[in-house]
């Protein structure tokens, strides 16, 4: 399916695109409210602008998508996949956003300082922690306790990698690099309860 078909079977009524191909495809300012794009490839895919409001994209694959401007307002992004997707002014007011894990998402990747107490927040911690200010402390500390773990025994958290990991559950693996043995390999994302500061 390319974009074309899937904004003429919208316009036509239909909403049910769970699984669809879609990666790579401009749908830039395309109307998709209330759409399920659950499981769809749309890694790489252009939705800048968008409306994709309460839209379902559980466990969506947006990896590298742009989502610069996009209208998320009350979608579902459990376990979607936003490695180094651009969320850059896309509106995620009550947005879920359980289980998406993120490490080192989005295009703007540089670091800056937060409240000089929390040391350097990648863009995607800052996005997220800025959009969801009111669990900003919560988000820092599960994702302080989530731990990647290399089966040569080195640990990290997936905030010291830049990552957020949020109303998670469950112990997925991630391909991740190891700094320890030098590395890629599986690693085991586990929860190690964070001490207090
Ligand atoms: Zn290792």
């Amino acid at each position: 399916m390319d974009a074309q078909e899937l904004v003429e079977r919208y316009n036509a009524g239909e909403r049910d695109f769970g699984s669809a191909d879609l990666a790579g495809a401009d749908l830039s300012g395309a109307v998709l409210c209330e759409a399920n794009l659950s499981e769809a490839n749309l890694n790489e895919a252009d939705l800048s602008g968008a409306d994709l409001r309460r839209a379902c994209l559980d466990r969506a694959h947006l990896n590298g998508a742009n989502l610069e401007g996009t209208f998320l307002n009350g979608a579902y992004l459990s376990g979607a996949n936003l490695t180094g997707a651009n969320l850059e002014g896309a509106r995620l007011h009550h947005a879920d956003l359980r289980g998406a894990t993120m490490p080192g998402g989005t295009a703007e990747g540089g670091s800056t300082s937060h409240g000089g107490t929390s040391g350097k927040l990648s863009g995607v911690q800052r996005f997220f922690t800025a959009v969801l200010f009111p669990f900003a402390d919560s988000i820092e500390r599960h994702s302080r306790s989530w731990r990647m773990t290399c089966a040569c025994g080195h640990s990290t958290s997936i905030w010291e990698r830049g990552g957020i990991r949020w109303l998670a559950a469950g112990e997925p693996r991630r391909w991740a690099f190891c700094a320890s043995c030098g590395a890629w390999s599986w690693h085991r994302v586990h929860w190690v309860e964070c001490p207090p500061n």
